[in-house]
């Protein structure tokens, strides 16, 4: 690994790969860090070739990836992969764990967080039960490996990953018993709005929906899972409709005999590494809720960090990658002086590129904004916090207690307090507490955070070079 970086980029997907692309061309040697055993990040997971599905590379997201990916060959561009970084030590130096030889420190004359996101949850009785996983991770499983889930599954949650996970199901030749959205039908059409400047993205949703018609499957929209049952492991989903305000309609209610469920309801940006280091943030549902605050150069509240991609706002790889090159460039400009006037009006083209990409993002949040009630209605016997598991009950205990807040209900019940550090429960427990009735001043607040931000192993600590 190289000492001598001058800039580190954390998150090697569409953002970091776009701002590092912008690097090599200027020569300035970068590190590029990422936890993944390979660059790519969510978007640009391939199967490898030998499981015979060449075919991704061919459409549209494995052109874009793999031009990306070209600029590691670069020998300016440092690769450092299965590497996490845990923390800092100063505004200028870094703390990476990349599983051999200890946790290092790194110093950057400037940082770029392209971090991605994580998905959002509404938890449900029987949400743990084995059988039931994240949309996300069934298409890890698919996409990554090569693998389905099961051979049959039940879809749902709200915004379009369900739809485009049962596209691809579909086409690995799964079966997929049924697609419940939260969201009415009336919300998805305002995709056709975006049309003329998101032709390929409502393309690839009306492929996926398609396949689903030929499949004899329909969206079941205003559906709610509200509950997995099972002994040991998932055996039934019970759904029920839900009315304009997302409360659900008596008499609904609807079994379905399942053995696998994946539930997907949107994503938060992640924001751990940006605020240790101070960056400054904002709260902005169109933008997945709490998000780094940038200017228009991806520059945040700190001098030597800047941001990219899903950590300043949820919007999709378009946005990330655009928001990247502009990352690259302010950063060529800030190590080697003023831009010439090509830079500039490539900036100002990746800017007026950005506009689209950000009403798009505002569409996709929208989407999958779960109604109030949603959160009001968790039953008290439900896991909130599936690492220490912490029920609604406690929850709402702590509430009436009076600890009120995100810190006095992790205090009270340990919501928050495991392995995953609050990234599953943390945005769960923001909504419970902006909804309770009793509480309308409640202010969206986060955990606290501090390092090491990521698990890791006492040996590696032990050998710290710091
Ligand atoms: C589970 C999931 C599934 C998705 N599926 C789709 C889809 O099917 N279609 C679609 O269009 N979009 C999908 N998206 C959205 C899409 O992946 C993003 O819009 C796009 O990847 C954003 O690019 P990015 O560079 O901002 O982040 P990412 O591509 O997420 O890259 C961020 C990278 O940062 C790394 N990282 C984070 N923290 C650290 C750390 N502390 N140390 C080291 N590395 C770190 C991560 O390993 C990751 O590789 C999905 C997103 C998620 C989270």
């Amino acid at each position: 690994m190289s000492t001598e970086s001058r800039v580190i980029i954390v998150g090697a997907g569409p953002a970091g790969l776009a701002a590092a692309e912008v690097l090599a061309e200027k020569g300035i040697k970068t590190l590029l860090l990422d936890e993944n055993r390979q660059p790519g990040g969510q978007l640009l997971r391939f199967a490898p070739p030998a499981a015979g599905r060449e075919s991704l590379y061919r459409n549209s997201v494995g052109r874009k990836g793999r031009s990306l990916l070209a600029c590691l060959q670069s020998s300016t561009i440092d690769v450092l992969t299965s590497a996490q970084v845990i923390g800092f030590e100063a505004p200028d130096r870094l703390w990476v764990d990349a599983g051999t030889g200890g946790v290092r420190e790194l110093r950057f004359e400037a940082l770029l967080l392209a971090t991605g996101a994580r998905e959002k949850f509404l938890s449900f009785p029987g949400w743990t039960l084995p059988g039931v996983i994240s949309s996300g991770g069934a298409q890890l499983l698919i996409k990554g490996s090569g693998v389905l889930p099961a051979p049959e599954m039940v879809i749902g949650g709200c915004g379009v990953l369900p739809l485009a996970l049962a596209g691809e199901v579909l086409k690995n030749k799964g079966r997929v018993q049924a697609v419940l959205d939260e969201s009415a039908l009336a919300d998805s059409l305002g995709l056709l709005r975006l049309l003329p400047r998101q032709l390929p993205r409502v393309l690839q949703g009306g492929l996926g929906l398609g396949r689903l018609l030929l499949a004899g499957r329909r969206v079941r929209h205003r559906t709610r899972i509200v509950q997995a049952r099972g002994d040991k492991r998932l055996e039934e989903v019970v759904t029920a409709g839900i009315d304009a305000r997302g409360r659900v309609v008596p008499g609904t209610e609807r079994e379905i005999e399942t053995g696998s469920l994946a539930m997907g309801y949107g994503f938060a940006p992640n924001i751990e590494l940006a605020r240790e280091v101070g960056c400054d943030l904002l709260f902005t549902p169109d933008k997945g809720g709490w998000a780094v605050r940038v200017d228009e150069c991806q520059q945040s509240s700190q001098a030597l960090v800047f941001a990219a991609g899903e950590p300043t706002g949820v919007a999709g790889g378009n946005k990330a990658a655009l928001e990247g090159a502009i990352a690259g460039l302010s950063i060529v400009s800030r190590l080697k002086g003023r831009p010439g006037r090509q830079e500039r009006r490539n900036l100002e083209v990746l800017q007026a590129g950005l506009q689209k990409e950000l009403r798009f993002g505002a569409f996709l949040n929208r989407l999958t904004r779960i109604p109030e009630a949603g959160y009001r209605v968790i039953p008290p016997e439900t896991v909130v916090c599936r690492c220490e598991q912490v029920r609604q009950a406690e929850i709402l205990k702590a509430i009436g207690r009076g600890l009120n807040t995100v810190p006095g209900v992790k205090k009270a019940t340990r919501c928050g307090m495991g392995i995953c550090q609050g990234r599953t429960c943390g945005p769960i427990l923001t909504e419970i507490l902006r909804v309770h009735p009793d509480l309308p001043d409640a202010e969206p607040a986060l955990f606290s955070v501090r390092p090491p931000l990521k698990p890791v192993s006492v040996g590696d600590l032990a050998e710290a070079d710091v």
